[in-house]
């Protein structure tokens, strides 16, 4: 076969392969909100160089395919059951992953667990230039490795084989956030959530994350998704993200619940529900009806929260991707053009067993 035939042989395969490998994303459909562009981050993920079973670059796959735009491979630094087997230092999963970054559009971020019993507990330092000079004896010393290279580092899963799940801070975090080492808690971990972690973040200015922790495949439908940090960043960029967490911009994504500040959630909220115009549906009895849409993959749950002198539904579910007819009763003689109707929304929570309060606009047509 002469050279040039190998040549566009070569170029045609390898181009065919190229555009024949697409792939399938779910998009959360999360708004951006003023001032910030809302990424999807997860910051806790395991590969065959620690305990997971994947290899890293189907992680990187699935996290893009899971709709997911940022994502951290922390392997444990000192927990390795299958080194035998998987060959490389603690950078290695981070380089192995970084490869398939020429097929995922997705921001990959080196990391690693430091790992100790309780009470010190797990840490995930993330943006990591070099992981191995964290596998030292003691956890003071890995995690002030991790902060000398300017890392982020937060506390994982802090309720993890507590009973009940229920999470309690010890000296050792005093320890830690009083040197400013450690900056963040999970408050959501895999299937867990822990809301004392969440009113600590609250009280303390803690930054809170909700991450995967995922260890195996990714088999999820959206009714069952990952865990996910809502990340509002200025730009689309690793050092965005840094930026964001160390300024605790963030929200969490657990389950069919959204946890965070309220300032990040009201804006959330706000930009993703579109009303329609009110029209009457029967005028002499004050009937009217609005229609409202929910992009979001999820349910969003309202409840009425004041008394009004408009009269509508105690409860009502903005269903996923679909508009629902909001009906209410005005009272006689009513001439207003618009229209304030208070809920909570029960599955934004802006502190534990506390949901959002929004005040739905309806305008006349
Ligand atoms: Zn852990
Ligand atoms: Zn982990």
């Amino acid at each position: 076969m002469n050279k040039r035939l190998v040549f566009f042989l070569v170029f045609f395969c390898s181009a065919g392969m190229l555009f024949s490998r697409s792939g399938v994303r779910t998009e959360w459909s999360f708004p951006d909100i003023p001032g910030y562009i809302t990424l999807t981050c997860d910051f806790h993920s395991h590969t065959v160089f620690s305990d997971g079973t994947i290899w890293p670059t189907e992680r990187v796959e699935e996290a893009w395919s899971n709709g997911v735009d940022a994502l951290a491979i922390t392997d444990h630094v000192e927990y390795r059951p299958h080194k035998q087997d998987v060959i490389g230092d603690l950078n290695r999963s981070f380089e192995i992953a970084s490869q398939s970054l020429s097929n995922w559009p997705i921001l990959l971020i080196k990391g690693g667990e430091i790992t100790r019993e309780l009470p010190v507990g797990h840490y995930n330092a993330i943006f990591l230039t070099d992981a191995n000079p964290l596998d030292k004896q003691n956890y003071m010393d890995a995690i002030q490795e991790a902060v000398k290279q300017g890392a982020f580092v937060f506390w994982n899963h802090p309720g993890w084989t507590q009973p009940g799940t229920k999470a309690v801070w010890y000296p050792e975090q005093t320890e830690l956030f009083n040197r400013g080492w450690v900056k963040g808690i999970e408050i959501a971990n895999d299937r867990e959530y822990y809301p004392e972690a969440f009113q600590w973040c609250l009280d303390k200015n803690i930054t809170m994350l909700g991450n995967s922790d995922i260890h195996g495949p990714a088999i999820v439908t959206p009714a069952e998704h990952l865990n996910m940090t809502l990340v509002f960043v200025t730009e689309k960029s690793l050092q965005g993200i840094k930026d964001a967490l160390l300024a605790g911009r963030t929200a969490v994504f657990f389950q069919d619940k959204l946890m965070g500040r309220e300032q990040y959630l009201k804006p959330l909220f706000e930009n993703s529900v579109r009303m329609g115009r009110a029209q009457v549906l029967v005028e002499k009895k004050g009937v009217w009806c609005v229609e409202v849409y929910n992009p979001l993959l999820f349910d969003i749950e309202l409840k009425a929260s004041t008394k009004s002198d408009i009269q509508y539904a105690e409860h009502f579910v903005l269903a996923s991707q679909k508009s629902v007819l909001l009906r209410f009763k005005v009272p006689e003689k009513f001439t207003d053009k618009e229209i304030i109707l208070p809920f909570i929304v029960q599955n934004f929570l802006v502190a534990p067993g506390q949901g959002l309060q929004v005040e739905l606009k309806i305008v006349k047509e």
